[in-house]
């Protein structure tokens, strides 16, 4: 049985902002894609066939209805999901009937009201703040607003040149609302001049203050999509050992408005079916993407590649052109933060008592 699904609905690929470093822009023109499509929403049609389809593969992948919501996650992203709400609502309303998964909205927040809110409230939706380039101030009170009315609240950061420079504001932020935080590098990052380096001394900085910290964040997802600790937590159950989070190239799909399917959160080329009740899934195709360290001389041999997995594979497609299985550009950078990452966790599973076996290899 898979204990770990990830599906994302991109309601919209329109988003009220133009951030510098937002990837689906990137990709577009890395790419030569047509920006128009970046206009596109989905059809409530589309919506109501994307929500059935995930009824259907989670049933094909013999997930009981009855599984905790941890181990099945369906996030909403864009563009901006907020401005689509109502699709929004209406796909988890419909997936609510056949099975009980994680809801997650990633929104920048600036459409936030007391009725979407609620409305998320009344589904056990949950937020994901990206602060964008909102002054720190307003990305407290949004982190607030969704607290007061949803309880719990996360950020996930892309550090564009802007939030690389305020690293330390944001986690300090992070750390006295007691955010869950996703600090993502940029994908493309190695193609500017400088920003590996200075990544590796800001997301130091970064990750001391969280070790530095009272209470210690949850360390889920630090540093783009590693996870440093063998399972997952859940309010419910408490810790689940399971296999890692990230199941980029193994079972995360993407639905995009079109109703096709993606396996590359930002990469928009990497379709691999669609949300027809024929497809189920990347068990049934070749995986364009592998997470893995294998194959990648430089990995096999490292001591950090049961941890980084030879780092997200779109950063190498990105830099050498495809899906290809070279050391990261992110390489040196890693092999510096890791040691602290483990510190952090470390801490973590002291703090909560949880079995420090569940760090390293798995
Ligand atoms: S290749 Fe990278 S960006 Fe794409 S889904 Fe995997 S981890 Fe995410
Ligand atoms: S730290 Fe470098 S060598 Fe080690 S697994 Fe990651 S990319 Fe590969």
């Amino acid at each position: 049985m898979n204990t770990n699904i990830h599906i994302h609905f991109i309601v919209t690929k329109r988003c009220n902002r133009s951030c510098a470093g937002c990837y689906s822009s990137y990709a577009y023109d890395r790419w030569g894609l047509d920006k128009k499509e970046l206009t596109t929403v989905m059809s409530p049609e589309i919506a109501e066939k994307g929500a059935n389809w995930v009824a259907h593969l989670l049933k094909h992948w013999d997930v009981a209805h009855d599984e905790p919501d941890v181990l099945v996650r369906v996030g909403f992203m864009g563009g901006e999901p907020l401005l689509q709400p109502d699709l929004v609502f209406k796909i988890s309303d419909i997936i609510r009937q056949t099975t009980s998964p994680h809801f997650n909205i990633y929104t920048n927040a600036d459409k936030f009201s007391q009725e979407i809110l609620s409305e998320a409230k009344s589904r056990r939706i949950m937020f994901t703040i990206n602060p964008a380039d909102d002054p720190i101030e307003v990305v407290e009170k949004k982190l607030k607003l969704a607290k007061s009315i949803c309880g719990g609240c996360s950020m996930t950061m892309a550090l564009n040149s802007f939030n690389l420079e305020r690293i330390e504001e944001l986690v300090k932020l992070g750390i006295r609302s007691d955010s869950h935080m996703r600090i993502n590098k940029l994908h493309q990052g190695p193609s500017l001049p400088g920003y590996i380096d200075e990544y590796e001394r800001q997301m130091s900085k970064g990750l001391k203050l969280l070790i530095e910290a009272d209470v210690p964040i949850w360390p889920n997802f630090l540093l783009h999509c590693v996870f440093p600790l063998r399972g997952l937590y859940s309010k419910k159950r408490g810790f689940i050992e399971t296999d890692y989070t990230c199941r980029c190239g193994s079972a995360l799909f993407i639905v995009d408005p079109d109703g096709s399917v993606r396996s590359c959160l930002a990469d928009p080329t990497s379709k691999v079916g669609d949300i027809d009740a024929q497809w189920l899934g990347l068990n049934s195709y070749v995986t364009p993407q592998e997470y893995i360290a294998k194959d990648i001389p430089e990995c096999e041999k490292c001591e950090w590649a049961w941890l980084c997995r030879g780092d997200c594979p779109y950063i190498k497609k990105l830099q050498y052109g495809d899906w290809v299985k070279k050391v990261s550009p992110y390489c040196s950078a890693n092999k510096n933060l890791y040691p602290l990452l483990m510190e952090l966790a470390k801490k973590y599973v002291s703090y909560y008592n949880v079995d420090s076996s569940l760090i390293g290899p798995w």
